[in-house]
């Protein structure tokens, strides 16, 4: 086997087994044949890549059925409308097309599509970064063909568009979210002349489907330091458009001497604080919004300042229309966002010394399994360029962290399940399903997160008699 070694690859993330075959495929089928794309881009760039582009100049699903064969698998796809197919094989998923010309219609981002040369294809790439091609065929295997300089780019890391920018971005807007995802993935510029075309194009995502704005959304967020995707998306305008809420957070304010801090910016720094210890996107995603209620809270009082009372609740309310209108999963995920945004202030509260352990109690109960993750977006939301407050915080927190260990030990109240459950206190006073009965359960909790009995069974049942009789209940 010929090894693409004038590029000097690494070749451990080149599978050779899949490229032969396909070479001999290729021979067979006499078609021109080159491996495309983020995979090439990758490779370059010594990241490991599972997705493989295979483009032919032919017919891709006949090269796919040939390949599938050679390599002994079944797993084919064929998607007969695209003229695309799809080989799984081991950890990787190739994808096989013929190459083709696209052109473009002012109101929809698909493109009427007709057979086409290599460079046809490569015309119709977003970025000269993911234009790149190898080829694949027995004549000249292993050579680039690199018709925009990609790699000089990959060298300047530089996002660049093969064709003129602004036809490229209004011809399919999804790019201009693509551009600022890859320079925020791979910590690239974005050409100054590319990214005024976005600024300018920026309107055109208007046409783009939610569903694909947020795809590039959370691989920006999930990104090494998301700020840098953010800090894009709002200088070209597109962050306005897509998620308003967030570029509302914008600016400072001073009134009589005082000003508050930037939450806009605040909060960036927040989600690059966390991004150092979770990869978690919803976790992310709770940082991005914990203090999305600033601005609709904001109010001046003379005496105090500025004061954003109630933004963690409001914050909360915030949460379920956000996600639905970028079309965020509106499911236990969302729940858990809502959840760490109502909570966030809660830890900070704990600190002070005469703090009763009902209130620890209350945040385990009202926390449960997510109290960690809270405790994590608390500290990320430290953001004081002050080195000394940064460490009294953390030991406050160290503090609060201790304290919810002790409680949780000693009383179990993070997983709450309630002692008496509603179908035994049905049975012991022969109730059918009704209010009674939830009250009864109400009252048992509030009595074990207030301290007044333990959280066990027998303390419970004696304090349900009790309830039970003041209510006039018989056993049955
Ligand atoms: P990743 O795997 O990180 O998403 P990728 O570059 O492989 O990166 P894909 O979306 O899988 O991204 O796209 C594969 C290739 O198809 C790209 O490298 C690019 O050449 C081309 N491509 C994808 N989307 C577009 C688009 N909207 N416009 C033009 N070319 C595109």
């Amino acid at each position: 086997m010929r090894k693409i070694n004038n590029l000097n690859l690494s070749t451990s993330l080149i599978p050779q087994t899949i490229f032969e075959s396909v070479t001999e495929s290729a021979s067979e089928l006499s078609v021109d044949t080159y491996v495309i794309g983020g995979f090439v881009r990758d490779i370059l760039l010594k990241r490991p890549s599972k997705d493989i582009d295979i483009v032919c100049v032919g017919s891709g699903i006949a090269l796919a059925k040939t390949t599938a064969k050679k390599l002994g698998t079944k797993r084919v796809t064929t998607y007969k409308n695209f003229g695309t197919a799809m080989i799984k094989y081991e950890e990787h998923e190739v994808e096989f097309v013929g190459a083709r010309k696209e052109s473009y219609r002012q109101e929809s981002r698909k493109p009427t599509v007709e057979d086409g040369t290599l460079e046809d294809d490569q015309n119709r790439r977003d970025f000269t970064i993911n234009a790149l091609a190898i080829s694949l065929s027995s004549n000249n295997y292993g050579e680039l063909i690199d018709p925009f300089d990609g790699v000089k780019d990959l060298k300047r890391k530089i996002i660049r568009t093969p064709l003129e920018p602004s036809i490229t971005f209004s011809d399919d807007p999804l790019r201009m979210m693509r551009a600022i995802r890859f320079a925020s993935q791979l910590n690239f510029d974005i050409d100054p002349d590319t990214f005024d075309a976005i600024i300018n194009q920026a309107d055109r995502i208007k046409i783009v489907s939610k569903e694909r704005i947020i795809v590039e959304l959370n691989k920006i967020i999930l990104s090494k330091t998301p700020s840098y995707g953010f800090k894009l998306l709002f200088q070209c305008g597109l962050l306005k458009l897509i998620f308003p809420e967030m570029t509302d957070l914008y600016g400072v304010e001073t009134r009589e001497g005082k000003s508050h801090k930037d939450n806009f910016y605040h909060t960036l720094q927040v989600l690059d604080n966390i991004s150092e210890n979770t990869d978690d996107l919803y976790l992310r995603w709770a940082a991005i919004l914990h203090d999305i209620a600033k601005p609709p809270t904001k109010r001046f009082n003379k005496k105090v300042g500025w004061t954003f009372h109630g933004h963690e609740d409001r914050g909360a309310r915030m949460t379920p229309k956000i996600f639905k209108h970028l079309k965020l999963p509106l499911n236990d995920k969302m729940k858990y966002v809502q959840k760490l945004v109502r909570l966030h202030l809660r830890p900070i509260a704990l600190v002070k010394k005469e703090i009763t352990d009902s209130a620890v109690r209350r945040l385990l109960f009202e926390a449960g399994d997510d109290v960690d993750d809270l405790m994590t977006l608390c500290k990320a939301d430290i953001t004081t360029k002050n080195p000394n407050k940064v460490q009294r915080y953390l030991q406050n927190f160290k503090v609060v962290e201790q304290k919810l260990k002790d409680i949780e030990e000693q009383d179990q109240v993070r997983n709450f399940q309630p002692p008496v459950t509603g179908e035994e206190i049905m049975e012991i006073f022969n109730l059918k399903p009704s209010r009674i009965v939830g009250d009864i359960k109400n009252e048992i909790r509030e009595a074990i997160l207030e301290g007044t009995i333990q959280n066990d069974k027998k303390e419970a049942l004696n304090l349900m008699y009790t309830i039970a009789k003041e209510k006039g209940l018989e056993k049955s």
